[in-house]
């Protein structure tokens, strides 16, 4: 290691350690990217993908083979009835949009049941301050269940809501977001999914799964829900696609939201690819192995902080539902060391020293650390800290293993020399 990077002997040792006291989660890890593989590689084989399916279409993109043939496919991958994936989602926030957008109408109401969405959602919901076009200007109300005292969902509070009243959509977040609370597992979900459906059957569950995809070997749409929702420069991109996102669940469900993509009428038969199908159909192709070398690289973190004494969520050898791992450093000198230091093992843009800035949306000064090869890309390593309490960064993804180890170690490495940590 020493051939290219300056670290602590200790340092080293404590790399040594970790890899080898890890080995029986990476090979359970591993087993769940292959049974995840297989899925993608026979849902490519069943679907016939050939290389005709990456001609670029233009204009308005009717009849087009490519795009068609990816959306079956990633069905197939979330054992869904359909899907929409396409570069024309400009974010996950833009999906989810759409998404919600393409099932509520004026007066109906949506309940979330986990808590305080992610943070872009507040404006797209219209809570908190009134936002131009929101869901709230068009009429639609929304109601939420807050977590427990434990962060995880409210059983009882949520089948006395579903009691009181007919819900138009039923929202559960899967991941975290800048929360400390705990991810939703599948089976979670499954249970939430069964408890709204017995109540109300025609209650439509929405799931924002960014951050989960092939992180289990099943996905909401496989228990259930009927509409998955995420991100394409998240896991299902596999760190290739450029740009983009997807909807993915029951068929009707499906149409409704591609009408509200494009124009009623015409939803997803147009949509040029512009030549972006080879990326896509290669991004997913490689999405189960490189979200599984970001679930390496966050128990990797998690060892590591944890044994340097800091307070880690999820812990080292607890299940995973997501790539995201949280490291509660306690202090904003060692937020901003831990970024930095992150920063100088990217690929891209290792001499750019970080800093916490204003960040729109953000109450606070956030810090980030990111060298991606796709602008904001967080299935590549990165962290984002937001500059108060309790100081926690959020770090997630790693196309690969080792590099992205490297990157953690650096973090550790540059805190240590700022005498964040003592070895
Ligand atoms: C990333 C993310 C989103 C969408 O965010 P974008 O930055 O708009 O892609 C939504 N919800 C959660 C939980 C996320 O992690």
């Amino acid at each position: 290691m020493n051939a290219f990077f300056n670290i602590d002997k200790k340092l080293e040792a404590l790399d040594e350690k970790a890899n080898y006291e890890l080995k029986d989660i990476f090979s359970e890890i591993d087993a769940t990217t292959k049974h995840n593989q297989l899925k993608v590689l026979s849902a490519f084989i069943k679907n016939g993908v050939s290389e005709a399916h990456f001609n670029a279409s233009t204009g308005y993109g009717y009849g087009d083979r490519g795009r068609e043939t990816l959306e079956q496919v990633f069905a197939d991958c979330m054992q869904a009835e359909d899907s929409i994936f396409r570069h024309s989602f400009a974010s996950g926030t833009h999906a989810i949009t759409v998404a919600l957008f393409g099932i509520l109408r004026p007066n109906d109401t949506m309940l979330c049941l986990t808590g305080r969405p992610y943070d872009t959602l507040i404006g797209v919901l219209g809570i908190g301050h009134p936002s131009d076009g929101s869901l709230a200007d068009f009429g639609i109300n929304y109601d939420e269940v807050n977590l427990t005292n434990d962060g995880t969902p409210d059983f009882e509070s949520i089948q006395a809501k579903l009691l009181s009243k007919f819900y138009k959509v039923a929202y559960i977040q899967r991941s975290r977001g800048y929360t400390l609370r705990p991810s939703l597992s599948i089976n979670k979900i499954k249970k939430l999914v069964n408890l709204v459906k017995s109540i109300s059957p025609e209650t439509v569950v929405i799931v924002d799964n960014c951050y989960g995809e092939f992180v289990e070997r099943e996905e909401p749409t496989s228990v259930g829900a009927d509409l998955i929702v995420g991100s394409l420069i998240k896991n299902p991109g596999g760190g290739i696609a450029p740009t983009g996102g997807y909807i993915a669940g029951r068929k009707k469900y499906v149409q409704q939201c591609a009408n509200r993509l494009t124009a009623p009428g015409v939803g997803r038969e147009v949509g040029a690819t512009l030549g972006l199908n080879r990326e896509l159909f290669m991004g997913l192709f490689n999405a189960p192995h490189v979200t599984g070398e970001a679930l390496k690289t966050a128990v990797y973190t998690a060892y590591l902080f944890e044994h340097l004494g800091f307070e880690v969520t999820p812990r080292p050898f607890e299940s995973r539902t997501d790539i995201i791992q949280t490291v509660v450093l306690k202090d904003p000198g060692a937020l901003v060391a831990f970024c930095q230091g992150m920063q100088k093992g990217a690929p891209v843009d290792s001499f750019v020293v970080p800093e916490p800035w204003e960040m729109p949306g953000y109450d606070c000064p956030v810090i980030m650390a990111a060298g991606a090869f796709t602008l904001g890309a967080s299935i590549e390593l990165s962290a984002d800290a937001p500059l108060r309490e309790p100081y926690a960064a959020w770090m997630q993804g790693g196309l690969n293993f080792h590099s992205a180890s490297m990157g953690v170690l650096l973090a550790v490495q540059s805190m240590l020399e700022k005498g964040f940590i003592k070895l």
